[in-house]
């Protein structure tokens, strides 16, 4: 039995963080410039150079509406991507159930970007092999650029980043919406478009009460990377990523809210304190050692 997702509150929004479970992916690829020496201590990295990264996905429960933020990978990969990324069948499921949730309650998925690890999981493989619509009641929010640049682009780096594009939006096209800017999901909650780690990459903010959290996707997609130079290799402009996350993460530091990372493998959420210059988290909302499937 997959035990209940951990779960703040932010003014009367119930945020819980699930997860599509934990993968790895290549150190060099998560930290780009920054040497392994440097980041091997806190993400050992195993015999072939991968590090333990989650997959998470904040649920933003209040009354009828339930927003996910991303999807994680789901349970489309090959065999051969499967050992690759060490990832089995996404846990989404088990743990929207885990809530007394079915997958048919969430009413709205917020894609931050159309990369596999963050959208792979809007469908899920039958036994029969056919794609469906993981959340067949749910409106999908998608930056305009970032599903034009996925679903057109010839550039061959691009391209290779969104080869899994076509497979995984055909079954979902008739329920995206896409957005220009930033856009109010619901009251209190914001998709606000950053670039950086792709040119429309977005973040989502959530306020109520006097609190908020920003969940930071892939701009600070673990605790290390709130380091300014600490960005991965795949960031097609890094120089905005850290001026995006140098004005989220100060904000978040002045008014005392929360931030959210999308694949650190100890913490889900924090706040963030600035000590003598280096920021720290405080109020960690931690990633249990007996998570499993
Ligand atoms: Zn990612």
């Amino acid at each position: 039995m997959t035990q209940p997702p951990p779960r703040i509150q932010i003014g009367s929004f119930t945020v819980a963080f699930l997860t599509d479970g934990l993968w790895r992916n290549d150190g060099g690829c998560m930290f780009g410039v920054v040497p392994r020496e440097l980041w091997k201590k806190d993400h050992p990295p195993d015999e072939l150079n991968r590090i333990r990264l989650n997959l998470t996905c904040p649920l933003i429960i209040r009354g009828r509406d339930a927003i996910l933020i991303d999807t994680g990978i789901g349970n489309r990969l090959s065999d051969v991507e499967r050992r690759i990324f060490d990832h089995r069948d996404g846990w989404l499921p088990d743990h929207i159930q885990a809530l007394g949730m079915e997958p048919g309650d969430v009413t709205a998925v917020v894609c931050s970007h159309l990369h596999f690890d963050h959208v792979g999981g809007i469908v899920r493989r039958r036994n029969s092999g056919l794609l469906e619509a993981a959340f067949p009641n749910a409106r999908i929010f998608v930056q305009k650029g970032e599903l034009e640049v996925a679903s057109n682009t010839r550039n061959e780096r691009l391209h290779a980043a969104y080869r899994h594009i076509g497979e995984i939006l055909a079954p979902v096209a008739s329920r995206i919406e896409a957005i220009e800017g930033p856009a109010s999901i619901i009251g209190g909650v914001t998709a606000m478009p950053t670039g950086g780690h792709t040119r429309d990459h977005q973040i989502c903010i959530i306020e109520d009460g006097g609190d908020a959290l920003a969940h930071l996707a892939d701009i600070v997609p673990t605790r290390s990377h709130m380091r300014g130079p600490w960005n991965q290799a795949y960031d097609l402009d890094a120089l905005t990523t850290m001026k995006k996350k140098a004005l989220y993460l100060g904000r978040a530091v002045a008014e005392r809210t929360w931030v959210s990372f999308a694949h650190d493998d100890h913490v889900f959420a924090a706040r963030v304190k600035n000590d003598a210059g280096r920021l720290v988290l405080t109020n960690g909302v931690m990633v249990s050692e007996g998570l499993d499937g």
